[in-house]
């Protein structure tokens, strides 16, 4: 618990004086964690990273009931994300630093939506006790990135084909203009094929027959998972793979100059939207799983 006991040291006879390797700073967290009196926060990565650094070391075959364990999940849950947005770097190196294997997962997986260079990094790999840590971390990033172009190929393969851009003999309704005047009539119509030519998508063995510009642009997003200035791994990367299909969906019905596509535009939202929140989640889950795996 000490570095070491000074029992001889003492400001008053009756009151002996103990040197501590925390700082005050950090016992002060951490005696308000523990007594009923006025808490006094961690404001820094810095000092929330030395508070749970002592609440793992006291709560060590200390607590019975694992009460200290208990806080330092809570903070690690409540406090740790306020900083994971800015400093997830400085979190990562901190939590390795002070050995904090659990809070060394969130910062390495909140480090997924940034690039991580040795510029990037800068001053804070001064606190990295070993340079296994940098090699746990890229093991860590190549492993999400390598299961989330996986994903996106296996979600495609098992992705019910019938569900998204049925066969041109299906029948669509449509609203148009009535001819008789007095608003609009409704109507069904032949679906037509799609204006670029169907093919699967290529890597994927099991691929449906997509539209050529759907394939194309799974394609690109797969070229671009995990790479850097691509689609980052980050929290957001549903919503991202989401938003960018959607925007391709775009891109082929404005056409530059081409012919309109109607089958792509009388296409269900809600089956469009299936397809791409399938991938989406599919991607973000296989992220999800990926364990970090850390040797210090
Ligand atoms: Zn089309």
């Amino acid at each position: 618990m000490f570095n070491s006991p000074q029992l001889g040291s003492t400001t008053d006879a009756a009151l002996p004086v103990i040197d501590m390797q925390e700082s005050a700073e950090t016992l002060a967290h951490l005696v308000t964690v523990i007594y009923p009196t006025i808490f006094f926060p961690p404001t820094t990565v810095d000092s929330l990273m030395a508070l749970l650094a002592a609440l793992q070391k006291y709560g060590m075959g200390l607590e019975v009931d694992g009460t200290l364990a208990k806080y330092r999940a809570q903070f690690r849950l409540s406090y740790l994300p306020r900083f994971l947005v800015e400093q997830a770097c400085r979190a990562y190196m901190l939590a390795v630093h002070y050995r904090l294997k659990e809070e060394a997962q969130l910062a390495a997986r909140a480090l997924l939506a940034s690039p991580v260079t040795f510029e990037s990094c800068g001053d804070d790999m001064r606190l990295l006790p070993t340079g296994a840590a940098l090699h746990d971390l890229v093991q860590y990033r190549v492993g999400c990135r390598d299961a989330a172009k996986a994903a996106l190929l296996d979600g495609l393969a098992s992705h019910d084909d019938s569900a998204w851009f049925r066969s041109p003999e299906r029948r669509i309704p449509i609203q148009e203009p009535s001819p008789f005047g007095g608003g609009s009539m409704s109507r069904t119509v032949m679906a037509q094929e799609c204006t670029t030519q169907r093919r699967p998508v290529r890597g994927c063995a099991q691929s449906p027959a997509l539209p050529g510009w759907l394939a194309t642009h799974l394609e690109y997003i797969h070229t671009k998972l995990g790479v850097a200035g691509g689609l980052a791994l980050s929290a957001d990367v549903e919503a991202a793979v989401f938003e960018s299909c959607s925007s391709a969906l775009q891109a082929h019905l404005d056409g530059g100059g081409a012919e309109y596509c109607v089958s792509c535009a009388a296409a269900h939202a809600e089956d469009r939207d299936v397809l791409w929140t399938t991938l989406a989640k599919t991607i973000g889950k296989a992220i999800a799983e990926v364990a970090f795996e850390c040797f210090w």
